[in-house]
């Protein structure tokens, strides 16, 4: 069976060197869709109860919220760059409370401290699906990811997930020494 969570993220970017309005830096809600599958485990009735999911893809997926994302090859980059280190808000700001985890992928490197994601292709729904695949691949059995923005959507079929060993009193997966960082359940 599958559970499944919903995340909202509001961004700015554009797609450098597009020909069409995209060109232009704009703003949206994007909504992505998680799908995790693996068998309901008993106590719980669940598969993955979907808060989890939704913790789990939030502490790294945070930083696309309230955030510009950009490509690296994107001369807007250090001239936005040049505005913050003016304003001194480049390397943080008290008010700037709301952060990820800082992550570097060979598909983006995430800057919590500014707000901004420096991105190897354009992100596009389809680029944002390899994006969140790679940054959550190996933490939640996932078998599928829709991400929406604006009119557009995309979405990818997982066929093959590790399996992910999960607490039987509360569904979550258990750490490397095989406890439960919910409820102590140990193996
Ligand atoms: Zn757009
Ligand atoms: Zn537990």
């Amino acid at each position: 069976m599958r559970s499944i969570a919903k995340i909202e993220l509001q961004y700015a970017h554009r797609f450098y060197g597009f020909q069409g309005e995209a060109m232009y830096l704009h703003g949206h809600t994007g909504i992505l869709t998680i799908e995790v599958e693996d068998d309901v485990t008993p106590k719980v009735n669940m598969v993955f109860p979907c808060n989890e999911i939704k913790k789990i893809a939030w502490d790294v997926l945070r930083n696309f919220d309230h955030a510009l994302v950009l490509r690296e090859d994107d001369p807007l980059l250090p001239a936005i760059l040049t505005v913050y280190d003016k304003q001194g808000i480049r390397n943080g700001h008290p008010l700037n409370k709301m952060k990820g985890e800082a992550f570097v992928t060979p598909l983006a490197t995430a800057y919590p401290d500014c707000r901004l994601v420096v991105t190897k292709e354009t992100m596009t729904v389809e680029g944002m699906i390899k994006i969140v695949y790679d940054l959550l691949k190996d933490k939640l059995p996932i078998v599928k990811l829709t991400f929406s923005s604006g009119v557009n959507k995309a979405s990818q079929c997982y066929d093959t997930c590790k399996h992910f060993e999960r607490c039987p009193i509360c569904g979550v997966v258990l750490d490397e020494r095989g406890k439960c960082p919910k409820c102590g359940w140990k193996k």
